[in-house]
């Protein structure tokens, strides 16, 4: 991209520059150069957009579901459309892989057609009390809901956010990431070209406590759905709690990948190969505990490492998104090396083939990882697999379960019996086993640490609603 393009905020349908005046560059991960300048928020522009989201809620609140499923689905045709320019600037904020991208931004925009489809199931129940009364339930909206995502795939996550939210008839205000804002603020202007009310879908861009704050603290934001770290969560929890309106919470994860000596190893080190490869490790769900039967563990490493030995750094994998987030990588590495990890693959900073300021990481296998040592614990967030072997099934599970987080779990065993009541015992929102599917109709969410709530399938709809109970008298007919 030859000339820097210049976002502005998206709030009532149209472009409308920070009241500060003031912007945020937006660099490229590849090689360090600014790529977009993003409108840098402030309180009165997140007042403006929620103000005209409040002021659009009433209407959109009404249309039927087949109305707003209409519209949620022309959103979705929107994105496909414009799919080529979505993956540009993905790839140039984050330096993701162009084939990585495009999967990415095409499921955000399923997310549209899927809500759009199962918002039209939206139903209460009826209540038996007797033949003189009519008692039913309705899903209603919440009004004015905050969407805020981080930047390891931000499009995806606030899709996974506001589409349901459109659906259950919510306006919405979305605050993505200062690091990669320029996908959230095109799916603004696609919305609206397909149909979407004015003040509907408002997207509000700058820092957390200038933007983030003032949403999730503004008395007509109703309901607050989070996408990010457990630090940031909390705070925002707080807000909530104070405010007493739900938050939902999709937090980190220090997920395991369970491996039996029995397994089908080549699925098994695929498996975890590619967790660590697709978006440089940086998916909260990834698997980064790699716990493997000890007789299995020497040949499941070296099949791993045949994979990644084979990948290059800016064709195979992408850089880690952040500045930061590479700093804290590095640092992490460093640690578990003094700690007494062995990075039995990758280890470093990469320096072939690549430019000089691109912030890639190699590929790494720690072994000889302790369940208390820091690569153990904490969240990398980025392409580091912490091995540590295992003797016993209850061993495994005991290992699995050693981590505050609970996000998601994977199991390979070639019993699928013994693999299946082990993905019974892993404390956590989702496992897989023997590379089971998940998308967008899972349900999705943490246990512990990893977060509160679900989104993604039709619970993520019911997430975005509030429950009312009417009970209606009936008049004594005298047919009793
Ligand atoms: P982060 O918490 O630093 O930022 C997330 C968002 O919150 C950003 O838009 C940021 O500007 C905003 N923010 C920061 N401070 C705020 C505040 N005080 N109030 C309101 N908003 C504030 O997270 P990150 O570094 O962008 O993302 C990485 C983290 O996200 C990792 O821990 C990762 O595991 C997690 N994550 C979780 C999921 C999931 O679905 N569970 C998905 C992706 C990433």
């Amino acid at each position: 991209m030859s000339t820097i393009t210049q976002f502005e905020h998206w709030i009532g349908g149209i472009q409308v520059p920070p009241v500060t005046g003031r912007y945020l560059d937006s660099t490229s991960p590849h090689d360090g150069e600014v790529v977009f300048r993003i409108a840098d928020g402030s309180p009165e522009d997140v007042e403006q957009a929620v103000t005209r989201a409040h002021q659009a809620q009433p209407a959109w609140g009404r249309t039927t579901t087949a109305e707003r499923s209409r519209i949620l689905k022309a959103i979705a045709a929107g994105m496909r459309e414009d799919i080529d320019w979505l993956v540009e600037l993905e790839c140039a904020e984050t330096g993701k892989l162009p084939a990585h991208a495009r999967v990415e931004m095409l499921a955000s925009a399923d997310y549209f057609d899927y809500y759009g489809s199962v918002v039209r199931t939206l139903a209460g129940d009826t209540i038996d009390q007797g033949p003189r009364n009519l008692t039913y339930t309705r899903h209603e909206p919440y009004g004015v809901v905050a969407v805020i995502t981080p930047w390891n795939g931000a499009l995806n996550q606030g899709a996974r956010g506001i589409a349901p939210a459109l659906a259950a008839g919510n306006t919405v205000v979305l605050k993505p990431s200062e690091f990669t804002s320029a996908t959230s603020l095109e799916l603004g202007r696609i919305a609206t070209e397909a149909g979407l009310p004015d003040g509907v879908l408002g997207v509000v861009t700058g820092l957390g406590p200038t933007v983030g704050v003032p949403l999730v603290s503004h008395p007509l934001v109703r309901r607050v759905g989070f996408t990010g770290s457990v630090a940031t969560g909390q705070a925002i929890g707080r807000i909530a709690a104070e405010r007493v309106i739900p938050v939902g919470l999709e937090l980190g994860g220090k997920s395991p990948i369970v491996v039996f000596a029995d397994a089908d190893l080549d699925g098994a080190a695929k498996a975890a190969a590619t967790g660590i490869l697709a978006n440089s490790g940086q998916i909260c769900w990834t698997t980064t505990r790699l716990l493997v039967e000890r007789s299995a563990q020497d040949e499941l490493v070296r099949r791993i490492g045949l994979i990644l030995n084979a990948k290059r750094p800016g064709v195979d994998f992408g850089p880690i998104i952040t500045s930061p987030q590479f700093d804290k990588v590095l640092g992490m590495l460093d640690t578990a090396r003094q700690e007494g990890a062995r990075a039995a693959f990758g280890g470093h900073k990469c320096k072939d083939g690549v430019p000089e300021r691109g912030l890639y990481i190699q590929p790494t296998v720690l072994t000889d990882v302790k369940p208390d040592m820091q690569a153990a614990r904490e969240e990398f967030f980025g392409p580091v697999l912490a091995t540590m072997p295992f003797d016993t099934e209850d061993e495994a599970v005991a290992l699995a379960n050693d981590s505050e987080y609970g996000l998601f779990g994977a199991v390979w065993s070639g019993d699928t019996a013994r693999a299946i009541a082990v993905a019974h015992r892993i404390e956590s929102g989702q496992v897989t086993v023997n590379g089971g599917a998940m998308g967008n109709e899972t349900p999705f969410g943490g246990y512990k640490m990893s977060g509160i709530g679900r989104e993604k399938g039709i619970e993520g709809l019911y997430e975005y609603t509030q429950l009312k109970t009417v009970s209606v008298g009936l008049p004594d007919l005298g047919t009793e």
